[in-house]
């Protein structure tokens, strides 16, 4: 084998051979499988092409295994898939595409597998490995791919413009792949894609945002948002991002440039998390500062607000992008409006419901939050890092005195509804919203301590201002 497996895959690709040779169906492993192998990176799944019916082949390779695995298979697609394991084989009939031009959907027939290579989106991509009698094992490599992974060089196998041109998704693709293998995108083909950014509007927003998110699962994100950006495809996919560009003077004062101050964030993050919620409170902690800049005279530039409008944006964005609307928004939003809280925890005298007012409000995420904002540190000056990162470090100690002593995280307040009700003799209604909502402040605010005595009694006061009778 031209590729080094394990003895499992071997095994497996042992018996897809006898299959193929039983019904004269030549059969190649290609694509991201090799690419992979040759990398050292990972692999789960592998692809099977065959120049013939690739679910006759499927259904003939399964019938080798006791006990049988189930074949899922796609008619309409002509694509089946095996699960052995953990390891995944799709097995699929070599196809020559052709394109038209308003749609990607390709008119699709059988073909060889040089037809098959042509397809690919990329050099690295088109890697196919031989599971043939005469040449069983040898590395078929019809546009040198072999050399581009070695070279780390992203290059479509045809002319770009015509790769691209048929499946406008690939430049997403190229941008993803350089992002997650630190790899550089050839001229030629970088070119192409800044020549054909418009024709991404004519891929579905799903797909899109699948690439997004790979690319900001990858190690060092700022990569493929950074190519993103100088391609022009962001302008396109997600123009808010693109506003938070440059750096605007008035009277000899700049603002930093926050698309920049972003990516290094989100990087700085990622060294942390791959979360990729977190990652995305990352890119979205600054969305609204474009929105909400003011220059005042004497005082130079303020984003005010910018926490608060930023969290609002979120659920528009998420849509746009369809993102999921669920409890994963949620958290992104509330980390886009807290994300300065603990900031400005750093600078007075910090008192203890400051701390805890904080803990109430960011709950089980407090964590995640502090996180973004220690990333949110980006100075240049390593000095004031430094300093800053020294601070914080006290802020996060002071949290988890505070919570150690009083427990707020998810905290319920020890007096509820039912008791304030119970007390008065009062049903559902605003009075009782009213004394609950005093006693959660009283106790954050340090006025009174967490215990059942000490709100009980607030309860009683609340209530005499109510001029509420407690019932015998
Ligand atoms: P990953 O598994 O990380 O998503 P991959 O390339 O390994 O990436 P797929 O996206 O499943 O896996 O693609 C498998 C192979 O199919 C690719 O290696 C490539 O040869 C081919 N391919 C996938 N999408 C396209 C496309 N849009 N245009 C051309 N070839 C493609």
């Amino acid at each position: 084998m031209f590729i080094d497996c394990s003895e499992k895959e071997l095994f497996v690709f042992k018996k897809i051979a006898n299959a193929a040779a039983e019904l004269q169906m030549p059969a190649f492993v290609i694509g991201g499988f090799v690419r992979d192998k040759i990398i050292g990176r990972p692999t789960k799944d592998a692809d099977i092409v065959c120049l013939g019916d690739g679910i006759l082949l499927a259904n003939q390779v399964a019938a080798r295994f006791n006990p049988r695995p189930q074949v899922a298979f796609f008619k309409n697609f002509g694509t089946a898939q095996i699960k052995l394991g953990e390891f995944e084989v799709e097995f699929v009939g070599a196809r020559k595409e052709s394109y038209r031009s308003d749609s990607r959907n390709p008119e699709v027939e059988p073909g060889t597998i040089k037809d098959d290579q042509d397809r690919r989106d990329f050099t690295i991509n088109a890697l196919a490995i031989s599971l043939n009698k005469e040449n069983y094992g040898d590395l078929i490599d019809p546009f040198n791919g072999i050399n581009d992974i070695k070279a780390k060089i992203i290059r479509t196998p045809l002319a770009p413009v015509q790769t691209f041109s048929d499946d406008p998704l690939r430049m997403m693709r190229a941008i993803r792949f350089a992002s997650q293998l630190g790899f550089s995108i050839e001229e030629a083909t970088f070119q192409a894609i800044k020549d054909n950014k418009e024709r991404i509007t004519i891929v579905s927003q799903e797909r899109i945002t699948d690439e997004l998110n790979k690319i900001m699962l990858s190690n060092k994100p700022s990569v493929g948002w950074e190519l993103l950006f100088t391609s022009g495809l962001l302008s396109i996919i997600f123009p808010q991002m693109v506003d938070l560009a440059g750096a605007e003077y008035i009277d000899g004062k700049g603002h930093k440039d926050n698309f920049y101050h972003t990516l290094q964030v989100l990087d700085n993050i990622s060294a942390h998390t791959s979360d990729l919620w977190l990652r995305w409170a990352a890119v979205l902690h600054d969305i609204a500062k474009p929105v909400t800049k003011r220059f005042e005279e004497g005082h130079g530039w303020t984003f005010h607000g910018h926490e608060v409008v930023g969290a609002r944006m979120v659920p528009k964005i998420f849509n746009k992008l369809k993102l999921p609307l669920n409890e994963k928004m949620r958290f992104v939003q509330k980390l886009v409006e807290l994300h300065l809280r603990p900031i400005s925890l750093t600078k007075e005298n910090i008192t203890d419901s400051a701390i805890r007012r904080l803990i109430f409000d960011a709950g089980d995420d407090i964590d995640a939050l502090m996180m973004l904002c220690s990333a949110d540190i980006t100075s240049k000056n390593k000095f004031k890092v430094k300093r800053y990162l020294a601070n914080f470090e006290l802020v996060k100690k002071r949290i988890e005195e505070v919570e150690e002593l009083d427990k707020i995280r998810n905290w319920q307040p020890p007096v509820t509804g039912e008791i304030i009700m119970e007390t008065f003799g009062l049903t559902p209604g605003r009075n009782v919203g009213l004394i609950k909502d005093a006693i959660r402040e009283a106790i954050l605010d340090g006025i009174i301590s967490n215990s059942y005595q000490e709100a009980y009694n607030y309860m009683l006061k609340k209530g005499e201002e109510l001029n509420l009778k407690p019932v015998a």
